[in-house]
């Protein structure tokens, strides 16, 4: 992981291109490793479950509340990082390792951040992911001059 500067709260700009997404970044985002599940129609009462059980669901609650809402709709559950996920020294920089990086699964020898945000319609600035990836390959950038 790139450390992130205090200087960097302003808002970031995507340049990304489907071509910037390469091993030599990767190693040093991982931000696809954290393990989420999309799931349907969920209602109240589940989602306060699974926040009570201590994961994140979003959307988040909001202040002094239990849930975000009453309604019942799609939300995600973050179950965090991936088992095989370690952190380690890449190329002299903090960086990630997969530990079953020959073996892992097809999904993830094939993800494309950027093409899948492409293909989603979800390339733009409200995208948490795309906005961490940002952050690391400008902070790469910075780094290598
Ligand atoms: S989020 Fe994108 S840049 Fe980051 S590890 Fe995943 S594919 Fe690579
Ligand atoms: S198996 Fe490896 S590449 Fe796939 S999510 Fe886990 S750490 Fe990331």
């Amino acid at each position: 992981m790139v450390m992130t500067k205090e200087t960097e709260k302003e808002p970031v700009k995507l340049t990304l291109r489907v071509s910037d997404i390469k091993p030599e970044l990767c190693v040093h985002c991982a931000a696809c490793c954290t393990v989420e599940l999309h799931l349907n129609n969920v209602n109240s009462r589940m989602r306060q479950f699974y926040r009570s059980v201590g994961l994140t669901v979003k959307p988040d609650v909001g202040i002094d509340k239990k849930d975000c809402c009453e309604e019942t709709h799609d939300c995600t559950v973050v179950l965090g990082p991936c088992i095989h996920l370690k952190e380690g020294m890449v190329g002299g920089v903090a960086g990630y390792i997969c530990d079953v990086y020959d073996q892992r699964s097809q999904l993830c020898q094939e993800y494309n951040c950027v093409a899948w945000a492409l293909a989603h319609n979800t390339y733009n600035s409200h995208n948490e992911l795309l906005l961490k990836v940002q952050k690391v390959y400008d902070q790469l950038h910075q780094m290598r001059g």
